[in-house]
């Protein structure tokens, strides 16, 4: 058993507790948590006892990276940034093509970095079987999103025939996973209907990129701008015609309403699609990844219209291809700086039990809580001042 006590404990279902204790089992099971004032005299005992670890800074649940494309970490400084969504596109693809024995070793590399950096639980998306070997040795726990994606509805069969394969590989050795678009405007009709009943019928976890540059909105309303010249250029949007409502409530009404959803950047997304999906879709959950957007569009999502007190907000650090880290303290000092209404709890909330509850991990994962096992993540910095949580020298090291 080990007791651990920090200037402040974020059991962050309930309250910041300054000065609480953590007692944690051997195999990482919560065992107690020892409040100053409401367990008084346990406190004192424990305080004085020779058993008592005590840190300087706030302890917290281990975290969880909602999206992330570990597939991608080989292209680590590959690709220049803020030139805009589709010759971010354009280059991935380039860079996908290549097949190099550096790969394994970066998405191994990459694994360990997000291990180090106090995350126990990750959504990966996945468009082919490379990651597998890394996930089924790694001491995260993964739900793999194997991603589709084609817009001429021709190929729809084929795509989605590949896409049950590799989750069945995925499966086949005990691996959480579900099929996802990869976005809107990167799936034909045909293929949405075909991963909508495949969800339905699973109960499968869905994910998709949402809003992540201005042009798609045009694409969906008039069928023009940036993404809609791109997109033409590829030759595979012969048979498409605009929609002329958003991306966003183009792709709602292609989803089943029932499973839930993950919106992944919406760095585009405004006040009317934000109120829209909260009407009409409750188990929608919103992903911020403010780094890569600031690394793509030089631009952060409208926070204050995103995270409201009913809103459902996780984080993600994207890929080593639009990131320099895997590190949700750096997501987190983003979003502190950015949002500085933001109470410490809540941003805490979003990488643990917000994220355990759309991933459905919310028994072992997520917050301290007895009996669970949630990892003890250390947020160590100098001033004993819990506003230093996400301050620039603040490091995180998982301790249990
Ligand atoms: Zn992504």
């Amino acid at each position: 058993m080990r007791f651990l006590q920090a200037d402040i404990l974020f059991p962050i279902l309930t309250e910041p507790i300054p000065h609480g204790i953590l007692v944690v089992e051997d195999d990482g099971r919560i065992n107690d948590i020892v409040h100053p004032l409401i367990s008084e005299d346990n406190h004192r005992q424990l305080v004085g006892s020779p058993m008592l670890e005590r840190f300087s800074g706030a302890l917290t649940p281990g975290f969880i990276n909602a999206h992330c494309h570990l597939e991608l970490s080989h292209l680590k400084g590959g690709i220049s940034g803020q030139k805009g969504l589709p010759d971010f596109l354009k280059s991935v693809t380039k860079y996908r093509q290549e097949t190099d024995d550096r790969i394994v070793d970066a998405m191994k590399t990459a694994d360990d970095e997000m291990q180090q950096g106090g995350i126990v639980g990750v959504g990966d998306i996945s468009n082919r079987l490379d990651s597998l070997p890394v996930k089924r040795q790694s001491q995260l726990r993964y739900h793999t999103f194997v991603e589709v994606f084609d817009l001429h509805p021709d190929m729809a069969d084929v795509r989605f025939e590949q896409a049950c394969q590799v989750e069945q590989a995925f499966r086949n050795h005990g691996l959480s996973t579900s099929i996802v678009p990869h976005a809107p405007y990167t799936v034909s009709e045909k293929l949405f209907r075909k991963i909508s009943e495949h969800a339905l019928l699973h109960n499968g976890l869905l994910s998709i990129h949402n809003q992540e540059t201005g042009s798609e909105d045009d694409f969906f309303m008039t069928g023009t701008g940036v993404l809609a010249d791109f997109l033409k250029s590829t030759g595979r949007y012969d048979t498409w015609n605009p929609t002329g409502i958003s991306s966003l409530r183009t792709c709602l009404s292609r989803l089943p309403a029932i499973n839930r959803l993950l919106l992944v950047h919406n760095t585009f997304t405004d006040q009317l699609d934000y109120q829209w999906t909260v009407d009409h879709r409750p188990t929608t959950y919103w992903c911020l990844c403010p780094k890569a957007n600031l690394y793509i569009e030089n631009r952060l999502p409208d926070l204050t219209t995103l995270i409201q007190e009913e809103s459902n907000v996780l984080v993600g650090t994207d890929s080593l291809a639009s990131n320099d880290k895997l590190s949700l303290l750096d997501e987190l000092r983003v979003l502190a700086s950015a949002a500085p209404w933001l109470t410490i709890n809540r941003l805490l909330k979003m990488v643990t039990l917000d994220a355990a509850r759309y991933f459905g991990w919310e028994q072992e994962l997520g917050s301290f809580e007895i009996g669970k096992t949630p990892g003890v993540n250390l947020l160590a910095y100098q001033t004993i001042a819990s506003s230093n949580c996400f301050s620039k020298d603040t490091k995180v090291t998982r301790i249990c």
